[in-house]
């Protein structure tokens, strides 16, 4: 049975967390893997508070170095260290922030028994026979990346056809699930026949970034769609304000995802602002996505 792909949604705040909402943070877990999709003050209490060990964390995905992404690494890592982690933490993220973490990371007394490896990343960048994972630049006025998780669809047998054709199990369906025709008792069976592709599950995650064009083929026919949306447009200003302080409203973000066929869309990088007509604030995304929903701090998504 495959595993699935959890998504706990961490710090759901825009640059203010409030009593509600903690800073931005996000972990996909898959198989081993737990990935923090950006890691905002006070993230590692979060991870307490939703009974979850941060020192399983394998990889950190940074968005960008505002502080509101960045500002719970330097007390994560400080945790991990004392909790004896022992694993190599891999953090990626956009240009410039290899020497914004080095010289953050070490403000301060972080002492770091294990090792970091800070990657700046662009494209496809990991890569295992079950799952990749890729970056795209977006716009925020400094160098930003979003990120797409993509669970790679699995060669399956068609248990059905498998039956009435009396093939017996064993080497010869190894090769079907590999793509290679076979031969059994002087009959060719050919492997498309007998197999079906699962389809890649694809998780995609849109923090801060100005409407660009860049999104859509991105995020294409994503299975979860996490988009930020910071302002409303059926408000004063908003659609101008989102465009000055380079963020999504909630209308683009359900526009994206209709545009891209994504399946579900969940904002996050919720303004206090919008936290008294959070209603009115998800309809104006339903009007052009239906399946839309607003994160919460420690709701939890299955794939
Ligand atoms: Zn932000
Ligand atoms: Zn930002």
């Amino acid at each position: 049975m495959a595993s699935k792909i959890k998504v706990t949604f961490l710090g759901t705040s825009a640059q203010i967390p409030t009593a509600r909402r903690n800073h931005s943070a996000i972990l996909l877990t898959y198989d081993g893997e737990n990935i923090l999709v950006d890691c905002g003050e006070g993230t590692q209490r979060q991870f307490r508070k939703a009974k979850l060990n941060p020192c399983k964390v394998t990889r950190v995905l940074v968005t960008h170095r505002h502080g509101d992404h960045v500002f719970g690494l330097p007390g994560l890592i400080s945790t991990l260290d004392l909790s004896g982690y022992n694993k190599t933490l891999y953090i990626y993220g956009p240009k410039g922030i290899k020497k914004f973490l080095e010289n953050f990371l070490g403000l301060g007394y972080v002492k770091r028994d294990f090792k970091i490896i800070i990657e700046e990343v662009y494209g496809k960048f990991f890569e295992t026979n079950d799952f990749y994972l890729e970056a795209e630049k977006m716009e925020h006025g400094i160098p930003i990346n979003a990120y797409v998780f993509v669970k790679k669809g699995q060669t399956k047998i068609d248990k059905e056809k498998l039956k009435k054709s009396k093939l017996p199990s064993g080497s010869l369906l190894k090769n079907l699930k590999e793509g290679k025709d076979i031969v059994y008792e002087g009959k060719k069976y050919l492997a498309k026949n007998f197999t079906y592709s699962e389809g890649d599950k694809k998780i995609s995650f849109i923090l801060d970034t100005l409407d660009n064009e860049e999104i859509v083929p991105f995020v294409k026919n994503s299975d979860l769609l996490i988009c930020e949306a910071s302002f409303m447009e059926n408000s004063e200003n908003g659609k101008r304000l989102a465009k000055e302080h380079l963020h999504l409203t909630a209308k683009q973000a359900g526009e994206t995802a209709k545009k891209s066929k994504s399946k579900k869309l969940i904002l996050t990088h919720i303004s206090q602002r919008h936290e008294k007509n959070l209603k009115e604030f998800l309809e104006e995304t339903k009007r052009v996505f239906k399946d839309s929903s607003v994160a919460e701090d420690f709701d939890i998504v299955e794939i």
